[in-house]
């Protein structure tokens, strides 16, 4: 049996007093759960406030991008190892925002993942199609060639110490989500595409839905053979609506 997770992708959201209120929620609302893990992925600024609220609890906390390199003249860049100094888990790596909007690749993707095994992080590794290509029949090539970047990298081995986030771009922030079976048969097919290398990690693989994950559908979702969790944007930034859908992964 996987453990269902659900974390939390607070986006470019948030401020120090607005933040305190949130992980109040959270944690008050959470704290009585022990059936899945549960996370959530802060702006950098508030990684120091995070840690200082959720340390001892069972929510964990992480962020939402990092450098690949370990240190260096990168202005502006945050360092693997600068997550780890703020107690950070997890690490969002190939969000389709970053693909989007800051060109990132699957070859930048896959180099952030190494860098994030490298520093003892645990990668949650975003992949998904665009609507032009769900509709042009491609998703699944599409889909494989993202989890193939770091799977020809860092192998079934490094898959077994990370999350795969399945979100479909359509789906982000958008309102509309996709089925419980349209996930399903992409969580499907990932799963199966790591078997072909190793069975043992794809059976034991965490795979997350994220699309416009809300406390009114999260059930049918997590309900799913091979949804184990979501990743988890605007409804994450309402203390009341993330817990209710840390609730449905029970
Ligand atoms: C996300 O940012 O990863 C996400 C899934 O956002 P939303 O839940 O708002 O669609």
């Amino acid at each position: 049996m996987r453990r269902k997770l659900v974390v939390g992708n607070w986006k470019m959201y948030g401020r120090l007093a607005s933040n305190k209120a949130l992980l109040e929620g959270v944690v008050a609302g959470v704290r009585e759960l022990k059936g899945a893990d549960y996370a959530v992925c802060v702006p950098y600024p508030y990684l120091a406030q995070a840690q200082s609220m959720l340390q001892g609890g069972n929510v964990a906390w992480g962020a939402q991008n990092l450098n690949q390199h370990e240190e260096g003249a990168y202005t502006g860049a945050v360092a693997p190892g600068m997550l780890v100094d703020f107690g950070c888990r997890y690490v969002i790596i190939g969000h389709s925002e970053r693909r989007g909007l800051f060109q990132e690749t699957n070859v930048s993707a896959s180099a952030k993942f190494d860098a994030a095994l490298r520093a003892g992080l645990t990668p949650i590794f975003c992949v998904g199609e665009t609507l032009a290509e769900r509709e042009a029949g491609v998703t699944e090539q599409v889909v494989a060639t993202q989890l193939d970047a770091v799977l020809n990298s860092a192998g079934a081995q490094g898959l077994a110490k990370a999350v795969v986030a399945y979100e479909p771009v359509w789906a982000i922030g958008t309102g509309k989500t996709a089925s419980p079976d349209q996930a399903q048969a992409v969580h499907a097919f990932i799963r199966q595409r790591v078997a072909q290398q190793d069975s043992h990690v794809a059976q034991a693989l965490c795979i997350l839905y994220g699309g416009s994950v809300k406390a009114a559908n999260a059930s049918e979702l997590f309900a799913m053979q091979d949804i184990d969790g979501g990743l988890i944007g605007g409804a994450s930034l309402v203390a009341n609506d993330f817990v209710a859908i840390c609730r449905a992964a029970q």
